[in-house]
């Protein structure tokens, strides 16, 4: 059981003139451990530093190996301050409302990895993948909404410096991060005033401690999966440790059955890059895991405006989920192709199976013009809750009179 932040913050710890935000991966693991093992690589004592990690609670295990082996006893070492934060499931205000401390330390021995409310169990429950669209709101939520109150908490009001890990390569972050200083906040950025890219920064930390965290990222990333490069490298971790993709896969493959455009790599699905690239071990880690899964059949229905009135652009999308029943996976997959035979003799439902090989029974499929709407009956694990706004039958009602499979399911 985690506390809230103000009963867990230590309020009588000096304050810090140095916040450093890290994110256990290459570049910020880097900054540390050369502060810690050089001193002329800083202007400041490390009794004056306090850095801050927020936990998704779904970084890699091989990040805990090796940041539990190699840093934290080197930060214990040198006393150095480490607070380890996450979001509860309350909702996160900026007063720190919703956060939870999970240690504020200068012998820190563990890594809280494992976080509060993960965002994996957020993006489960809501039947979803975080949106790889524009801005990381998922990081935001995850990670700065977490971070922001509690250095504001231990600052008091007092000027600091804020440290991040952006690398040489980075400038236009580092350019945007300083639109955000302020009378108190100066962002601070070492490598790119060492002049580090990010193979400097492997390379640094693997003269000191023979390894590297790997970069950091929920291991669901899609942010992390859209680039070549670092998807590449999501493959091979995804190799050493399966039963994290198997993970991975529950959650693009429940977002997939209640929306089909919700692959994780830009749209397109992770579980057919796996299948092609013949992963063995993590197609054997994912069949168990999906095979271990209480299901549902789910109800979807969907309501879609028409943006700014224009009957050929879609805007926006109101959803109700329902569970009708849950069970095996065998068992209501049974159900569901009874009522799709059922329908198909009536006349009333369309089952249609996707390129992804899921079925879905349709009642009423989305038009090519908006608004639109669309109800369909899928199979999937039973992760995410009953979910729809109130006034949602209403709105749905002024579309068609609702009746149909659903009350047979
Ligand atoms: S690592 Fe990726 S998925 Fe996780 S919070 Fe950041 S942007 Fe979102």
């Amino acid at each position: 059981m985690t506390t809230p932040i103000f009963m867990n913050v230590n309020t009588s710890a000096p304050t810090p003139k140095v916040v450093m935000s890290y994110g256990m991966g290459e570049d910020s693991t880097a900054i540390l451990l050369r502060w810690l093992e050089d001193p002329t690589s800083r202007d400041f004592d490390l009794t004056d530093l306090a850095v801050v990690t927020a936990m998704t609670g779904d970084e890699w295990e091989s990040t805990r190996t090796v940041v539990e082996a190699h840093i934290l006893p080197r930060m214990a070492a040198a006393g150095v301050r480490f607070i380890q934060a996450a979001r509860s499931r309350r909702h996160v205000t900026k007063a720190g409302d919703g956060v939870v401390v999970l240690s504020d330390s200068r012998a820190p021995t563990r890594l809280h990895l494992e976080g509060d409310y993960t965002l994996w169990r957020e993006m489960a429950e809501a039947g979803t993948i975080p949106q790889s669209g524009g801005a990381r709101t998922c990081s935001v939520h995850s990670k700065g909404d977490v971070l922001d109150p509690i250095i504001a908490k231990i600052t008091r009001g007092h000027s600091y410096r804020h440290v991040l890990g952006f690398e040489a390569g980075e400038l236009r972050r580092a350019a945007k991060d300083e639109t955000y200083n302020t009378a108190s906040r100066t962002g601070e950025y070492p490598l790119i005033e060492w002049e580090w890219y990010r193979d400097d920064a492997i390379d640094y930390t693997r003269s000191i401690i023979g390894t590297s965290p790997g970069r950091s990222a929920c291991f669901y990333c899609p942010f992390s999966l859209g680039n070549k490069a670092s998807r590449a490298h999501m493959l091979t971790r995804y190799a050493a440790e399966p039963a994290i993709a198997a993970r991975t896969l529950l959650m693009e493959h429940l977002a997939l059955a209640l929306n089909p455009a919700q692959g994780l790599i830009g749209g397109k699905r992770l579980i057919d890059l796996i299948r092609t690239e013949a992963m063995t071990g993590v197609l054997d880690a994912w069949e168990d895991l999906l095979g271990s899964q209480r299901h549902a059949i789910y109800e979807v229905r969907r309501i879609i405006s028409a943006r700014g009135g224009d009957p050929d652009v879609a805007g926006n999308v109101q959803r109700s989920l329902r569970l009708r029943c849950t069970g095996t996976r065998e068992m209501l997959q049974d159900v569901l192709d009874r009522l799709a035979a059922d329908g198909a003799a009536k006349g009333v439902t369309a089952a249609i199976t996707g390129d992804d090989g899921i079925m879905r029974l349709y009642q009423h499929q989305r038009a090519a013009t908006f608004p639109t709407i669309e109800r369909f009956f899928v199979v999937a694990p039973a992760l995410a809750p009953t979910k729809e706004r109130a006034g949602f039958d209403e709105r749905w009602a002024a579309f068609v009179n609702d009746t149909g499979p659903a009350a047979a399911a």
